[in-house]
């Protein structure tokens, strides 16, 4: 683990922290006035690996920043909080150097990013340990995709748009297919609307609505893949090391966020909450209820447009608005 510096006194600046991969929606607006959750988990930090906006490429969770002050100042344009247009507005409690930005405006992901040239990672400890996948989708098992008010939750609505385009580039110019059950419900509306034409959202080149279609399935811990064997498998990435399960030869994996992947994989297996009071102590039930779902999921079209590029490389798609 490791705790960031002040490079001016050597004050520390952060909790002990592990990095994890960057999420490729970081830095990305969602919606019109949403007000947003913490971007990163806490007792995490992300690396961007190559910066379009050099200043800010490391972020933690604002609770993580220790021994630091916020510049009181009026920032112009932000209508309900910082967006950190003015550039870095955290300062040093020791020496008083600007070393991060703050940023808790709606529609942007709360976030305080590190300035790279004003701190240093200094080593706190062995790294925490890799959870296995057991763990993983145990923690996960009764993780719910919208918010208490029924709507769909931005991280997941990101996460979505990252795995469709995993799939879109798997399937490399063919439509794809998926079999009915929940991979369907998730993914199935998304992927038509990626493909409907006349389309405004990029594809990869070559891609042709008239190909063979390549076939996709949910694949995981304790989840076998079915036969014939698909061509792609919508597979849980780990959520520490960013790697994907592993998958056989022949197979392309579409990563997906391990909290949604265990969603899908546990779909109709959801777990009751054991409650205690008047009912009789075997009984359970949940408490609350799970949110009803008001309106439909909407990828976060940005971030599979920045994904798919990544994938394809910059410049490589058609359709690109
Ligand atoms: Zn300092």
């Amino acid at each position: 683990m490791e705790v960031f510096e002040c490079r001016g006194c050597g004050n520390a600046l952060t909790a002990p922290l592990s990095r994890v991969p960057y999420p490729a929606y970081a830095g990305l607006h969602y919606g019109n006035g949403y007000p947003m959750p913490v971007l990163m988990e806490s007792g995490t930090y992300a690396v961007e690996e190559h910066p379009a906006w050099a200043a800010r490429s490391i972020v933690i969770a604002p609770g993580d920043a220790y021994g630091t002050a916020l510049v009181q100042r009026r920032e112009n344009g932000a209508c309900c909080g910082i967006d950190g247009r003015n550039g870095p507005n955290v300062t040093c409690a020791g020496c008083g150097r600007k070393v991060a930005t703050r940023v808790d405006a709606c529609s942007l992901w709360q976030a305080t990013w590190l300035e790279p040239e004003a701190v240093r990672p200094a080593t706190a400890g062995p790294a925490r340990p890799v959870a296995d996948w057991a763990a993983l989708t145990r923690w996960w098992c009764a993780a719910e995709l919208r918010d208490s008010g029924g709507r769909w939750a931005p991280r997941w609505e990101a996460e979505l748009a990252v795995t469709l385009a995993h799939l879109v580039a798997a399937a490399d110019g063919a439509p794809v297919t998926v079999p009915d059950g929940p991979l369907a419900d998730a993914f199935r509306g998304p992927l038509a609307d990626a493909f409907r034409a006349p389309c405004d959202r990029m594809l990869p080149p070559g891609y042709a609505a008239g190909r063979p279609a390549r076939r996709a399935a949910l694949a995981g811990p304790g989840l076998a893949l079915p036969g014939p064997l698909p061509d792609i498998a919508v597979v849980p990435r780990h959520p520490q090391t960013g790697e994907p399960w592993p998958t056989p030869a022949g197979v392309a994996a579409a990563p997906l966020a391990v909290g949604y992947w265990t969603h899908l994989a546990h779909h109709g297996r959801h777990l009751a909450a054991p409650v205690t009071g008047r009912l009789p102590a075997q009984a359970e039930r949940d408490d609350p209820l799970p949110p009803y779902a008001w309106c439909g999921v909407e990828p976060m079209w940005r971030a599979y447009q920045v994904t798919l590029e990544g994938l394809l490389g910059a410049g490589a798609g058609a359709g690109a608005p």
